[in-house]
């Protein structure tokens, strides 16, 4: 059997990548320091033998035992509130974390992919963004933490493939959505969907007219896993270019949703994208891949995950223990 290390793997897409290759037949070593995910993510594979969790921090030394064939990197702060409150953490998973796990595929072998961000393309002066656009970054200001750590680990692992010949994949993921996001999280989607589940107005950031490309998880991990069974080292864009506004979106969810909940709007954000959205081309040709759930099908799986939560759940975010 194989054998794949998932770092990140309490947190929302690390967890779901957990799932699939659980499903293609791969023994599973999660791994996750817990500081922004959560284990109520795997509690449903707590009776698979086949996986296995470490709880450990993946800036410090990192070794598995026995062979291993994959290491898929998911671990990072992700969402613009956590750069606000552990940024030296969120730029230490991108380079010290990346760096270890990156002499743990050298030493073991293993076929070795990242999660790469739209980010690296900052607040981008190309619309859409196709992989060969550099970016427009600020290093310096709020966001700059995830957006360096990214480029730094793309970075790294291109100079890893060259240098060691390893065999290394760049997934670079746009805005992605579906249940087990942590709902509290500052993030558009469950900021809009727990403000309607409590019946409190939706924030609108800005006046709402940035742009956002949202694509549904199971699409994603679609895209992820094809692009880990490809051969191809240069990074590849995955996401769904279906763009909307922000505004148009919140609309969009009180409609889905029979929400009475007024709009609010507030300050934008520090260095907030004005638009995002992927230019898939090179993912159709070389992955056969494209997103194939509609919006209202993702978004009410999505809600039906959150209404599922306790009302506790819906307020604050609990710190559980594997075992
Ligand atoms: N946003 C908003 N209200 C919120 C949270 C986010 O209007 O309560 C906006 C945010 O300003 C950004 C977009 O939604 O333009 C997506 O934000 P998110 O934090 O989900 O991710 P980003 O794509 O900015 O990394």
């Amino acid at each position: 059997m194989k054998t794949v290390v998932i770092t990140g793997a309490a947190g929302f897409l690390g967890s779901h990548l957990a799932d699939r290759m659980l499903s293609e037949g791969y023994r599973v070593v999660g791994i996750d320091n817990l500081i922004t995910g959560d284990l109520k993510n795997l509690e449903h594979l707590k009776s698979d033998t086949r996986f296995e969790f470490l709880e450990h921090d993946v800036t410090t030394y990192t070794s598995v035992k026995g062979a291993v064939d994959c290491i898929l990197h998911f671990a990072s702060p992700a969402s613009p509130i956590d750069y606000l409150k552990i940024p030296i953490q969120t730029l230490k998973v991108g380079s010290l974390g990346t760096h270890n796990l990156l002499g743990m595929a050298k030493e073991k072998k293993a076929r070795f992919m990242i999660a790469s961000t739209s980010e690296v393309y900052g607040d981008p002066l190309e619309h859409p963004q196709s992989e060969t656009y550099n970016g427009n970054v600020n290093a310096i200001g709020p966001r700059g933490v995830y957006d360096e750590a990214k480029r730094f680990q793309e970075s790294m692992t291109m100079a890893y493939h060259r240098v060691h010949q390893l065999d290394t994949r760049i997934a670079r993921i746009f805005n992605t959505y579906g249940p087990r996001m942590r709902l509290n999280d500052g993030r558009v989607i469950p900021a809009f969907i727990g403000q309607i589940l409590r019946g409190e107005p939706l924030t609108v950031f800005g006046d709402g007219s940035q742009t956002r490309s949202f694509c549904f998880v199971d699409d994603l991990v679609e895209g992820i896993f094809r692009l880990l069974s490809a051969s191809y080292h240069l990074p590849v864009n995955l996401g769904n270019p279906h763009e909307t506004t922000i505004l148009e979106f919140a609309k969009e969810l009180l409609e889905l949703t029979e929400s009475k909940s007024e709009i609010q709007f507030e300050p934008l954000p520090v260095d907030d994208p004005l638009k995002r959205q992927p230019d898939i081309s090179l993912a159709q040709e070389l992955l056969g891949w494209k997103p194939e759930t509609a919006r209202r099908e993702g978004l009410a799986k999505t809600i039906a995950y959150f209404r599922q939560l306790s009302p506790e759940e819906l307020r604050h975010k609990e710190h559980r223990t594997f075992n």
